[in-house]
């Protein structure tokens, strides 16, 4: 009993509250600013013909979507195999052009979309799982809307390059650390923001 009425005064944990209420807050206020822009990146890597599932735009094998254990099978590519769409192939170069890393996450994005839908262009700049049913940008979390302005170029042209190169975090504490570089990074960010209009 004891330690439960000690959690919130523990000063680790209000420490742990107050970073989390920080990063929603932080979140709420970049979303406006990244779904405006997302529409600009859309404009930017062209328009797909609209038909294209991402599985017929990558070949086979393609790691780490390809994961053949049998000769002739691919879980990846089983319900559409690899075919030539100009169109959209034109689409998918220009997003592993725009992508800081060139690696987008393609398991994230539904790329039939990407004709009418900017957010699934957005997608392909998030973590490589675990955002595939996240629908819009204020659906997303706080590292999903970091994500996509660190992994993704154009917003070099509305940030400047030192809020997009952050200070390695300290090591000794992990969490809380990897919590503070990304308030840090944010704070970098939301003044550099502040430039912008
Ligand atoms: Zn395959
Ligand atoms: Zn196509």
């Amino acid at each position: 009993m004891a330690a439960k009425n000690n959690v919130f005064t523990d000063k680790e944990t209000i420490n742990w509250f107050n970073a989390s209420k920080a990063l929603n807050v932080a979140k709420q206020g970049l979303t406006n600013f990244l779904d405006t822009q997302l529409q600009n990146v859309h404009a930017a890597v062209g328009r797909s013909c609209g038909n294209c599932p991402i599985e017929k735009l990558i070949p086979c094998p393609t790691n780490p979507y390809c994961n053949k254990k049998k000769r002739n099978y691919c879980p990846f590519h089983k319900s559409q195999k690899p075919q030539p769409c100009p169109t959209s192939d034109h689409v998918k170069q220009n997003i592993i052009l725009q992508h800081r890393y060139h690696g987008p996450s393609w398991r994230n994005t539904r790329a039939e979309n990407w004709a009418q839908d900017y957010w699934e262009i957005g997608k392909c700049f998030l973590p490589p799982d675990g955002y595939s049913h996240v629908c819009s940008v204020q659906e997303s979390d706080f590292n999903g809307v970091i994500s996509i302005m660190l992994n993704c170029l154009y917003f070099q042209t509305c940030l400047s390059l030192s809020c997009l190169s952050p200070p390695p975090p300290d090591k000794q504490c992990p969490l809380e650390k990897v919590i503070q570089f990304k308030i840090k990074s944010l704070m970098h960010i939301q003044y550099c923001v502040s430039f912008v209009h």
